[in-house]
Formats: structure tokens, C-alpha cells, sequence
């Protein structure tokens, strides 16, 4: 069943490259599962990453041909571009879906659409995850079970820095005694947002089914239809009679 949704993978892709540990969980680097995933759901997925070229993959072509991006960082975020965000940005604000994966919170571009720092307690000693649907009705979890277990995570923490999510999806449990807030949605201008928590370099959270059905899932509402952008416009004469 093919899918018109075009999804562009989007990862940092150094820690495959750097850590020998990293890179026998991930070959070929966590993008390529992911795209794997969706491709197999019928999406037409292609992939970029950091060290592709000058655009870390994202030029202005390739964003006119996204519909939803994912986006995975980590050790640099300080090395995307600053120019490269703005892009991802306003293509956001046109109604491209952005789906904000794990380490991702501390992106420029999560950062920058949310408005705050994203800041979040953590800790990996590889603890057991309990990921609860507390929005059963929403379009991110259906096909779903009512809990999603990883036998192993990082755990990420409360208080989060985000702005108050306009839907939550998923409330975590750690065996450390932790709660988070992992799955969250936002809308910025025409263009909706996922922040999903799972997704730790070391661990193959990536290759978990259940996990990718909500990365499907998330890339299915993520999609906005081709929209009038929301420009400003003076609108010197009424239409009706005024007076
Ligand atoms: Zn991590």
C-alpha cells in the first residue's frame, strides 16, 4: 500500500560513525532503520544527515519535497547550522510536520519552535521503560497496545522544559522511579509537531515495531495538506459597507 506522504529522515548520524559500540547496534546509522520502517508502510522515505554536504542534506529542494521530517541529534547540535534551522523553521510554520525524536530536545530547531530550553533530568543505566497511552483516541496510537515496554532506555525526567503540550499522547514509567512527559504534540503556524522520547543510541529501541507503528503513525497525522501560506495582507477595502 503505498503512502503519498514524503518523509525525510533527518539524523546527526556521528555517533555511529564515532563509537564502535554505537555502530553495532546501528551499521548503517539509526536513519536508515527509521526510513526502513516507513518505506516499508508504504511512505516514500529518503534520508539526510549532518556530514552529507554543506546543507546537512536539507537544501531548499529537498525541504520543497518534504512533507514530514524526523529529526535526531545529539553531541552536535551546535554544528548545525543556524541558517539550516531557519529553513527547517519556516518550513514548519508552511505546514511541513516535524517529528522530534529522543535527544532531539535539545535541538536548535526544538528549541527555537518551542521557545524554551528544552532541559530535562536524565540518566542511563539502562532501566525498563513503561510508555502509557493516556490518549487512546489519538491517531499516534492507534493499532497500539495500551502500554509500549523496552527492556531498556535512557531515562528522561520531570520537570521538562517544554511549553504546555496542546495534546498528550504517551506519560513514561522508569524502574528508577521517574515520570515523563514522552510524547507530546504542538501546532506552530500550519505545521504540527511530535516530540517522542525513546530512541537512545546504545539501545536498538529503533528496530522495536511497536515503536516504529508510532513513528508511522506520527508521520500519517503529521501530515498537513497543501495550504495558502498565512501572509499579511492589507485588506484597505471591506466587504461590506461600512458606516
Ligand atoms: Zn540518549
Amino acid at each position: 500500500m503505498s503512502n503519498p506522504i514524503r518523509v525525510t529522515v533527518w539524523n546527526e548520524g556521528r555517533h555511529e560513525k564515532t563509537h564502535e559500540e554505537i555502530r553495532k547496534v546501528y551499521p548503517n546509522g539509526m536513519h536508515t532503520v527509521i526510513a526502513e520502517a516507513l518505506n516499508g508502510a508504504g511512505f516514500s522515505a529518503r534520508t539526510a544527515t549532518l556530514d552529507d554536504d554543506a546543507e546537512h542534506g536539507l537544501s531548499e529542494k529537498v525541504l520543497a519535497e518534504t512533507d514530514v521530517m524526523t529529526w535526531w541529534g545529539h553531541m552536535a547540535h551546535r554544528d548545525v547550522k543556524d541558517e539550516i534551522v531557519e529553513r527547517v523553521y519556516n518550513r514548519v510554520l508552511d505546514g511541513m510536520g516535524l517529528i522530534v525524536l529522543h535527544s532531539g530536545h535539545h535541538s536548535k530547531i526544538f528549541r527555537k519552535l518551542m521557545g524554551t530550553t528544552g532541559n530535562l533530568k536524565w540518566r542511563d543505566i539502562g532501566e525498563r521503560q513503561r510508555l502509557w497511552v493516556i490518549n487512546p483516541a489519538h491517531p499516534i496510537v492507534q493499532g497500539l497496545p495500551n502500554q509500549i515496554v523496552l527492556e531498556h532506555e535512557e531515562m528522561y525526567g520531570e520537570a521538562f522544559d517544554i511549553p504546555t503540550p496542546d495534546e498528550q499522547v504517551f506519560i513514561s514509567w522508569y524502574a528508577g522511579g521517574t515520570v515523563f512527559r514522552s510524547g507530546c504534540t504542538w501546532k506552530r503556524g500550519l505545521g504540527k509537531i511530535f516530540y517522542f522520547q525513546p530512541g537512545h543510541e546504545a539501545y536498538p529501541t529503533y528496530y522495536n515495531k511497536e515503536i516504529q507503528q508510532v513513528i508511522i503513525n506520527a508521520a500519517n497525522w503529521a501530515f498537513t495538506p497543501p495550504s495558502p501560506k498565512l501572509t499579511v495582507e492589507h485588506w484597505k477595502e471591506p466587504f461590506e459597507k461600512v458606516g
